[in-house]
């Protein structure tokens, strides 16, 4: 039973960073056939911002058992400190830069952002997912999501987007990869579980769209592909749920349809990492993935911390 965690808490994190990854080269390599051979002739698989600021939350869990909006900053400002070179948007630097040069919190600086609005960019639930592995037991998955948020994002829907895409991570932990999958079942608890009209009828009408046989284009031009979360989440929501025994399947959905395509993959990815469990990723994919052996530790890591439920 705890190999068997062990095994998906690993498929998560490594998920992650493959659909990142692979979604990366999609933007050059746009059919299947051009990224079946970009990623063939790449010596490595390099995962961008996402999955380095998912690598910081899990390093923030593991060395506090906490999400506590101040040290994550102080992770995540870290972090780009040493690899500004991730592809990162342009909201955390300048968070960065501001707490740096004022000296305010982190969240408070994110919330200046947009006008006073806080931003509700997809980067809360990019990199939400070792919150989902850790909490996926816990009433307080939801707030926790949302704590997780704080640092770069606080508008009411990059909460909401969090909080979803951790408890997508959690319920496919708490299913049997080998079972039945019901797309019903599974969108239908996130749908419940969102608290935003934006999120609970986009997750409506990702079913809609998986039950009434839309086409992937159709259904990605009709969820949204944007780097806002209610228009890029709901389509990585579909891609896992439509595709839920190939995580290659999965991922090409969610890259090779245009848009915001590293994180798409990265978000996708992960539930199907955590659905699957890591020794049903393609093996010539994760040799190929950059410090593997890190995230592997980190699974471990988060496995053995967990918060008594
Ligand atoms: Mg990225």
């Amino acid at each position: 039973m705890q190999s068997t965690l062990l095994s998906r808490f690993t498929g998560c994190l490594i998920g992650e960073a493959l659909g990142d990854a692979v979604g990366e080269l999609a933007f050059s390599a746009r059919t299947r056939d051009l990224l079946d051979s970009e990623v063939e002739k790449a010596e490595l698989l390099r995962y961008t911002d996402d999955t380095a600021m998912a690598l910081g939350i899990a390093q923030c869990l593991v060395e506090s058992g906490s999400v506590a909006p101040e040290p994550l900053g102080r992770i995540f400002h870290a972090n780009y400190s040493r690899e500004p070179w991730r592809g990162y948007a342009s909201g955390p630097p300048s968070i960065f830069a501001r707490v740096q040069a004022v000296g305010i919190k982190y969240s408070e600086a994110a919330s200046a952002l947009f006008g006073g609005r806080g931003s509700f960019g997809n980067g809360s639930a990019m990199r939400v997912a070792p919150v989902g592995l850790f909490y996926h037991k816990s009433p307080e998955l939801y707030e926790r999501a949302c704590e997780s948020a704080m640092p770069t994002h606080t508008h009411p829907l990059a909460l909401d987007g969090a909080a979803v895409q951790a408890k997508a991570v959690a319920l496919a932990i708490g299913l049997p990869p080998g079972g039945a999958f019901s797309p019903r079942s599974f969108l239908e608890a996130l749908e419940g579980f969102a608290r935003t009209t934006e999120f609970r009828s986009k997750i409506r009408l990702a079913l809609d769209l998986i039950l009434s046989g839309a086409s992937d284009p159709d259904a990605a031009r009709t969820l949204g592909k944007s780097v806002a979360v209610h228009e890029s989440l709901p389509f990585s929501l579909y891609s896992f749920a439509k595709y839920p025994a190939s995580f290659r399947e999965c991922i090409y959905c969610a890259v090779l349809n245009g848009g915001d395509r590293d994180t798409m993959g990265a978000m996708a990815g992960a539930i199907s990492g955590a659905y699957l469990g890591v020794a049903s990723l393609p093996g010539e994919w994760r040799e190929k993935l950059e410090n593997s052996v890190l995230f592997s530790e980190l699974a471990a890591s988060l496995m053995h911390n967990l918060p008594l439920s």
